[in-house]
């Protein structure tokens, strides 16, 4: 029997089902596992995503892109194929994508987490036949802190920059990682600004049931007036040196699983690096893929290679399906990192 799944120049297809999963290019049918820009692509004539995905996947995709939602758990009928979307526990609305054909089950993993995050629903454990686990962090290096822990370090450092009078500035992507530290941020503590591209997606996240403190717009000048009380949550890719000025003085931080490597802090000239991720860790990568009781695994984006080298030692058979690439900010890649 042919592959369920195989890689296509715009991405997974499935033949059986005549969809793609998280195609590049556009297509009749796309299937998405999360709002994310490499995930979600514009262009296609139709989409399928989970229920919470729909009004974060339309400020990506445009208010005219037709988009269908699927509940988490409900299966549907795709041509040949029966289809279902699991928790990824990601970011909001992120599916794993299970479908079954012939009496096998293959499940693609999209990117997910095992962490836990109040922001969105935890990931759901499916066994099945075919996993295809994503590995932007899969190397060793990369083990995570508790979340709680990291929380408090960001406390501390917001009532550290607050004695000094500086204004805490943390970086961390629009959709998914603004929206988990505000959830974690004690709205006691100080006045909230998020960069104005956030904006629409914590309105995304409140209008799906998701509780998050009270943010204004960060103009610098309503920033300074406050004299380093606030914490203001940029975009990673904010390299405005001239709103930067304007904020007064500054202690400038990232919320990144990168941080776990010291380097990346000394290149973006950081104070500090918090280690939080909406990806999995080594560890709990390989406890995904376990207790999926695959026999084959299939890795994609990210240290692909190491991944199925370790994987194989360990006797599962294993495949690497190739994305378009890798480098993408919004997945907390900042640019000039190595690829494996
Ligand atoms: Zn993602
Ligand atoms: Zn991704």
């Amino acid at each position: 029997m042919a592959d369920l799944l195989r890689p296509s120049e715009c991405g997974l297809y499935c033949e059986a089902g005549d969809f793609y999963i998280d195609p590049w290019k556009p297509v009749d049918r796309a299937v998405i596992t999360h709002a994310h820009s490499d995930h979600a692509s514009p262009g296609s004539a139709r989409y399928l995503c989970s229920e919470q995905c729909v009004p974060l996947a339309r400020l990506r995709l445009g208010e005219e892109a037709a988009i269908d939602a699927l509940p988490y758990g409900q299966t549907i009928r795709v041509n040949e194929v029966d289809l279902t979307l699991y928790p990824a526990g990601h970011v909001l609305g992120s599916a794993q994508v299970c479908v079954e054909h012939g009496g096998e089950r293959w499940v693609v993993s999209g990117d997910y987490k095992l962490a836990p995050d109040p922001t969105c629903q935890p990931f759901e454990l499916v066994t099945c036949d075919v996993f295809i686990s994503e590995a932007t962090f899969g190397l060793p290096i990369y083990h995570w802190p508790r979340p709680q822990a990291v929380f408090e370090e960001i406390h501390q450092w917001w009532r550290d920059n607050q004695r000094e009078g500086r204004t805490s500035v943390l970086y961390a992507y629009t959709l998914g990682k603004c929206q988990r530290i505000l959830a974690g941020l004690d709205q006691s503590a100080g006045p909230i600004f998020v960069h104005g591209s956030m904006l629409r997606y914590i309105e995304a996240y409140r209008s799906c049931g998701v509780e998050l403190p009270e943010v204004r717009h960060a103009v610098a000048e309503e920033v300074r007036k406050l004299k380093g009380q606030a914490i203001v949550i940029l975009p990673p890719a904010t390299t405005n040196d001239l709103y930067l000025r304007k904020l007064g003085p500054v202690s400038q931080a990232a919320v990144s699983g990168w941080m776990r490597v010291r380097g990346r802090r000394r290149w973006r000239s950081l104070d500090r690096g918090f280690i939080l991720s909406d990806h999995a860790d080594w560890d709990h990568l390989h406890q995904a893929i376990r207790q999926t009781g695959a026999a084959r695994v299939g890795i994609t984006h990210g240290y692909v290679s190491a991944m199925a080298r370790y994987l194989s030692e360990q006797g599962m058979e294993t495949f690497i399906v190739p994305t378009r690439y890798t480098g993408e900010a919004e997945t907390e890649q900042p640019e000039g990192v190595p690829e494996a």
